[in-house]
């Protein structure tokens, strides 16, 4: 099965679950969501749970792992670090780079997210790039100027093949764990955007580019999301880790 079948759904567990919690979780959720080969379902896992749950959906090979961040740098002296080369030899596929949780909650920028997806694709890893404006950004008329700096950023140190395998999220600050979702035209609109700029960038093979929504994706207004032109598939946090709910949203 591709990486890239469409939808795909991401679930981004955060700090959230513990081994003891995410063993429970899995016991709910793979006996509700039977393999599909129409669809890619990544689980980004906190680092320290990782493992766990690597071996426990190992049978699984329709189920793919991401980690939530890694380091700018390679190796060393880095206390509390996590590097992409044990990503990699942990059995990841993906990375989550630039999510809204890192630049605004630990001053990430844009500079430090280039230098993650360099080091990421380096590894042989996928990144899940992720960009959006803040409401103020919105308000101002700013989405679509700041969408595309974080997205020309976070790529600007990838040559063309490797910006051709990557996966974009938009995910709208506003929208992130507030239950506040961006309408299905909001998402195309910004999506719409991107791909046009991913278009003047890698040309036909912009296509390959899954695009993602994520901000306040739940069981109820997945289906419609995923209906909306451009979106190609979620990013999900709080409904992901409902076992009941994700495997609602995977299996639509
Ligand atoms: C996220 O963390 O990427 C996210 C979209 O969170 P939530 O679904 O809780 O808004």
């Amino acid at each position: 099965m591709s990486v890239h079948s469409r939808p795909v759904l991401a679930a981004n567990w955060k700090m959230n679950l513990t081994p003891a919690e995410a063993s429970s979780f899995l016991d709910a959720f793979l006996n509700r969501y039977a393999p599909r080969d129409d669809r890619s379902v990544i689980l980004f896992p906190s680092a320290l749970v990782f493992a766990g749950v690597r071996d426990r959906v190992q049978p699984r090979s329709d189920i793919r792992l991401g980690v939530q961040n890694v380091s700018t740098e390679e190796k060393g002296a880095f206390t509390g670090e996590n590097s992409a080369a044990m990503a990699a030899g942990a059995g990841a596929s993906f990375v989550l780079v630039g999510h809204s949780e890192r630049r605004h909650a630990f001053g990430e920028t844009d500079v430090q997210v280039a230098q993650k997806c360099a080091r990421v694709v380096a590894h042989g890893l996928v990144p899940m790039l992720c960009v959006g404006e803040t409401i103020e950004q919105r308000e101002r008329g700013e989405t679509a100027e700041v969408v595309l700096h974080q997205l020309r950023t976070g790529i600007s140190m990838l040559d063309r093949a490797a910006v051709r395998d990557i996966m974009i999220a938009y995910e709208p600050v506003w929208a992130i764990g507030t239950g506040r979702t961006a309408t299905p035209g909001d998402a195309s609109d910004v999506h719409l955007v991107i791909r046009a700029a991913l278009a003047g960038i890698v040309g036909e093979e912009a296509r390959a580019i899954p695009l993602l929504y994520g901000g306040s994706v739940n069981a109820k207004n997945a289906a419609e999301l995923l209906a909306a032109p451009e979106v190609e598939g979620l990013l999900v946090g709080g409904a992901s880790i409902d076992p009941v709910q994700w495997a609602e949203i995977c299996g639509r």
